[in-house]
């Protein structure tokens, strides 16, 4: 077994938004020490995290290692910024190690210029919008009310062009069960991405999230995604991949997932904060502002230092970190308790079920059933005379 090491940094570069979604995890829920962070991360600080990660990659013999641009929203550092970013971190590498750049962005400021960047740097933009303009409108909102809708739009018809497309990366989509999935999901269609996520709102059993009461037996959120699971699995030929769906159907067939919110991987995300603080993934901000700090930071510590911490690979892993009911779940395998955050209850902590176990297992069930349909047609078919 390989020693935990990073495989994808997640680098908050600035620490601010230019919208005020109303969902947002990184400024309405328990953590809200964006307050007292720098804006922008100084040039300084990126130096000492393009250090650490090349001593880390060196130390592991890690060939390839991905970091996200993120925030609040990226692109507010200003394309000189990035610039000197992506060119300070990749001058570090060890010889022959390879850097992979992705931006996620809101897309507001994603213009031609920002886009001549990421042609320059590779950097494969993913773009957060919740599906056409009343989903995405109910949340993804300035700060005077107004939707980011019309904005996005212009945005993701820039980026879905046929010379910057080579680096349009996907859309990621945050389920409102108010919002029509089937509306959603043509809504995010008709930006033609080439990928999609699905992503299931932050809570957890002590914050519940939205229409999710924990001990109500309903499975709203799996009706949800089943809808957009039907719709996308019978189309023929598939003009999208959505990351959810094509992550349950590889653990289903024993392959790998895609997604932390699947399967029993290991945690290897550390996010890194405006002013060089080491995080574990950025969800546990939605539980407790304690659960996430590390006190850690890029200027007094490695990322092997950090690693050990609860909240990045020194938590308990695999099928003994989960609650005796998930050991014995049959969809374990493929469910591996869900999103790490969304099993945290106050005082007692992670080692429980999803808040979302009712609806996992109901989508997992769906998926399955309907992928074995397809794998026993497949095994009644025979072999051709010309193939014998
Ligand atoms: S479906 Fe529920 S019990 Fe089964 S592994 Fe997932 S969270 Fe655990």
């Amino acid at each position: 077994m390989t020693a935990p090491h990073v495989r994808q940094v997640v680098l908050k570069v600035h620490s601010r938004c230019n919208l005020a979604c109303d969902y947002c995890y990184v400024y309405r829920h328990a953590d809200q020490d964006w307050r007292s962070r720098p804006r922008i991360m100084a040039p300084g600080t990126v130096s000492r995290v393009a250090d650490r990660l090349a001593a880390h990659m060196r130390r592991h013999g890690t060939e390839r290692v991905r970091v996200v641009l993120h925030g609040g929203e990226p692109l507010l550092a200003g394309l000189a910024a990035l610039d000197r970013t992506v060119r300070t971190l990749r001058a570090a590498l060890p010889t022959g190690a390879t850097l992979d750049v992705a931006m996620q962005t809101n897309g507001l400021l994603l213009d031609e210029a920002a886009l001549e960047l990421c042609h320059t740097h590779r950097i494969d933009v993913g773009v957060s919008v919740d599906g056409d303009r009343t989903a995405n409108d109910r949340h993804r909102r300035h700060a005077d009310g107004r939707g980011s809708y019309a904005e996005v739009a212009t945005a993701l018809r820039l980026l879905a062009r046929p010379e910057h497309r080579a680096r349009y990366a996907g859309l990621l989509c945050t389920v409102d069960l108010a919002n029509d999935p089937i509306a959603v999901y043509e809504g995010l269609r008709e930006f033609d991405p080439p990928r999609l996520d699905l992503l299931l709102p932050h809570g957890n059993w002590s914050v519940p999230p939205p229409g999710r009461h924990p001990d109500d037996p309903a499975t709203p959120y799996a009706d949800w995604l089943i809808a957009v699971f039907d719709r996308w699995y019978a189309e023929r030929p598939r003009r999208t991949g959505i990351r959810l769906f094509e992550s349950l159907i590889a653990l289903l067939l024993g392959g790998r997932s895609g997604t932390q919110a699947l399967g029993v991987a290991e945690p290897d995300v550390m996010t890194i904060e405006t002013n060089g603080t080491i995080e574990g993934t950025d969800t546990l901000k939605t539980t407790t502002a304690a659960a996430m700090r590390t006190g850690y930071d890029v200027f007094r510590h490695s990322f092997d230092e950090a690693l050990r911490h609860p909240s990045l690979a020194g938590r308990p892993t695999g099928m003994a970190a989960l609650a005796a009911a998930c050991r014995a779940c049959p969809v374990v395998d493929v469910c591996g308790g869900g999103l790490y955050a969304h099993r945290f209850r106050d005082g007692v902590g992670f080692a429980q079920p999803s808040v979302y176990c009712a609806d996992l297992f109901r989508l997992i069930w769906h998926v399955r059933e309907r992928v074995s349909a397809d794998v026993a047609a497949l095994r009644r078919q025979s072999v051709p005379a010309a193939h014998r």
